[in-house]
């Protein structure tokens, strides 16, 4: 029989996130993807010059800036595991969140987001794209959505959120929040770093556009950074919100695209941004992404006990982790996340600033690091190494205090973990 798992998104999560996207028979019966590592490909002759230029051969390649068939497997192996119809990749999590909000605004339009959410993420919108005209416009409280509303105007190209916040792991309501966005007209951009596909797939309730940093679980061990964009498929661009896509689809004479986002991001982000990701990085990023659901399972799991014994330790006075059963986003966590949480979690020392010190000089199986998602154990002092670009207001309103730790739980085995935790909290404790 021959071998179609490439292509049939009907196989199950962990299935496709092994086999999607790649077929053997078109690389040499390759079994693993090989890696292209090449600028440029050969036109051959002239007539099929003519074809690769004018996009009438499907896939076809000629430049590594703009596409590598190393990268169209990434692309669409994730398109296939979030459940969307076509995937970009980039040379970060940055360039995918830049590159998807150029994608949606221009000059005088603005993005409305919530304020729990990777440090560099609400500078790009609060500081850097300002210079650019594009105004990020920061709910006070992502809890209640009537502020959302309250912020969006004829202006306003996009909602923008995480959906597990960063550091305390918030949850929005995601689908009221999508209804709210396309009441009007706008898309609702979801950055899913934390959940990855496996714990969570936006688009099936109401998301348009996801992001990832690949960098952090989809890569899974730290080597490589990466970036990825997927668009969901359906979403009316001819709203009248988005002239720029429907000039684009004008142009380009591709009125029935069923990826027009994704086109004119290939068009902008790679073409003219130059923001591709290299194909090595690419290889690194599918390598991954084959354990994904394994390593999640287990990064959940190891979580959630961490969580439970940080909240029970006498030396730490709170813990935001939606798998507790008294966190504020516990119903909502049973409700979006029935395969379990992240691996991420934030907790606060007791002692102040000065116990947070003590605590992060003595772990010994955790690392300082500002990288997460990886499957090693890794706590950082977020004040300073993830959130230091946003005022000590700014920082408060994503959860960080001056004894705020934020801990990316690895995959290592968990009593050793727990083990590590309590002697460093123990040298917390002792001024
Ligand atoms: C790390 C991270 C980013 C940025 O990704 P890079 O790959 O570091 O550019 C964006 N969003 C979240 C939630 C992240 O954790």
């Amino acid at each position: 029989m021959p071998y179609t798992a490439y292509d049939n998104r009907s196989l199950g999560f962990t299935t496709r996130q092994l086999h999607a996207g790649y077929n053997p028979a078109e690389n040499h019966y390759a079994k693993n993807v090989p890696i292209y590592q090449t600028a440029a490909f050969e036109f051959g002759d002239f007539d099929r010059c003519l074809r690769v230029c004018s996009h009438e051969e499907p896939g076809a390649v000629s430049y590594s800036r703009c596409a590598n068939p190393t990268n169209q497997v990434l692309e669409e192996r994730m398109a296939s595991l979030d459940g969307g119809v076509a995937g970009l990749s980039f040379s970060s999590g940055m360039a995918a969140i830049t590159g998807a909000i150029l994608n949606l605004a221009q000059e005088g339009d603005q993005i409305v987001a919530a304020p729990t959410m990777y440090g560099e993420s609400v500078t790009l919108l609060t500081k850097v794209l300002p210079d650019l005209g594009i105004t990020g416009r920061i709910v006070g409280n992502p809890d209640n959505l009537d502020e959302f509303e309250a912020l969006i105007t004829p202006r306003t190209k996009a909602v923008y959120i995480e959906s597990l916040g960063n550091p305390c792991i918030n949850i929005i309501d995601f689908e009221g929040l999508a209804s709210l966005a396309h009441a009007h007209g706008i898309p609702l951009v979801v950055d899913n770093t934390f959940a990855t596909p496996y714990l969570f797939r936006p688009f099936e309730h109401g998301a348009d556009i996801d992001v990832y940093s690949a960098t952090k679980y989809l890569g899974g061990h730290g080597t490589t950074v990466a970036g990825v964009v997927v668009e969901r498929g359906g979403f009316d661009w001819s709203n009248g919100r988005f002239p720029q896509m429907e000039e684009f689809l004008r142009e380009s004479g591709r009125s029935d695209d069923p990826h027009p986002f994704t086109s004119r991001l290939y068009n902008r982000s790679l073409s003219y941004f130059g923001a591709h990701l290299a194909a090595q990085s690419a290889f690194q990023i599918l390598q991954g992404i084959e354990t994904l659901s394994l390593r999640m399972e287990r990064h959940a799991s190891n979580a959630q006990r961490v969580a439970e014994f940080l909240s029970a330790h006498p030396a730490v006075s709170h813990v935001d982790y939606p798998g507790l059963p008294d966190n504020p986003y516990h119903e909502l966590a049973q409700r979006y996340f029935p395969r379990g949480l992240t691996g991420m979690m934030s907790f606060r020392v007791r002692g102040g600033r000065e116990a947070a010190i003590r605590f992060l000089d003595a772990v010994e199986v955790f690392d300082q690091m500002v990288n997460v998602g990886d499957a090693k154990s890794y706590v950082v002092y977020p004040a300073i190494a993830t959130h230091f670009g946003l005022s000590e207001q700014e920082q408060a309103k994503a959860g960080i205090y001056p004894d705020t730790i934020r801990v990316s739980v690895g995959i290592e085995d968990v009593e050793d973990l727990l083990a590590d935790l309590d002697q460093a909290l123990g040298k917390a404790a002792r001024a």
